[in-house]
């Protein structure tokens, strides 16, 4: 028998509303999905197809635990977006099929070190330490898409210290969450466990040590977190 050699890490995971945890695998971020916010970021939103970029599953931060301030940033920044927790995967999934695959949704923020990811997009360097930096998912609990149905409008929006920063609406998504899905899917085999954040509205900006988040997806749910 074969057995591991050092004991193996953790299954990150994320409380489910209802009861339970839900196991993540990986975590895939949909980049530029509302137009406003792509024009905040300089570009134009009608001529490109959507992109990615993951976080590392252990990444997430459940339960309103504190985010921590990274080190090499002067400019840390929020990013409030509907995220989908994948129960089934596939290679090449029509559109259609992907409802049926969906476990759940929850919100998570996005959080992302803007001036170390300038300087990576100037330098044509990979974004792994300006979006895949330990504890940059805030994450809260995931809703059953049995109770969530299928949202396709609704208010999306975060609060610092209470202040609104960013408000959206999830039927603004320039790629909805089944082309989303289904298109990533020709790119990278999903599968059970995989989440998937969506994108963020506009507004973002940053934040300091001791600042409060409060983002909310109307009729999903709410995702908390201080900056520590
Ligand atoms: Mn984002």
């Amino acid at each position: 028998m074969t057995e591991f050699v050092i004991p193996p890490p953790p299954v990150a995971a994320v409380p489910v509303v209802g009861g339970g945890l839900f196991p993540v695998r990986r975590v895939y971020c949909v980049g530029r999905n509302y137009a406003e916010h792509a024009r905040e970021m300089g570009h134009d939103p009608n001529r490109e197809p959507p992109f990615f970029f993951g976080k590392p599953a252990d990444a997430l931060v459940t339960g309103g635990a504190d985010t921590p301030h990274p080190a090499h940033t002067q400019d840390f920044q929020f990013e409030v977006e509907l995220v989908v927790a994948l129960a089934e995967g596939g290679s090449n999934i029509a559109p259609e099929s992907v409802p049926g695959k969906i476990f759940g949704y929850a919100v998570g923020i996005d959080m992302t070190q803007r001036d170390v990811q300038a300087l990576a997009k100037k330098a044509g360097r990979p974004w792994d330490m300006s979006k895949g930096f330990d504890r940059s998912a805030p994450i809260g609990d995931i809703v059953p898409a049995a109770r969530a149905g299928r949202p396709s409008r609704g208010a999306i929006t975060l609060t610092v210290n209470g202040v609104e920063k960013q408000r959206g609406d999830i039927g603004d998504l320039i790629w909805p969450i089944a082309d989303a899905i289904a298109y990533l899917s020709q790119w990278v085999e999903l599968k059970a466990g995989d989440l998937i954040f969506t994108g963020t509205p506009s507004g973002v900006g940053p934040v300091v040590r001791g600042d409060l988040l409060e983002g909310e997806v109307a009729g999903i749910g709410k995702v908390s977190t201080r900056i520590a």
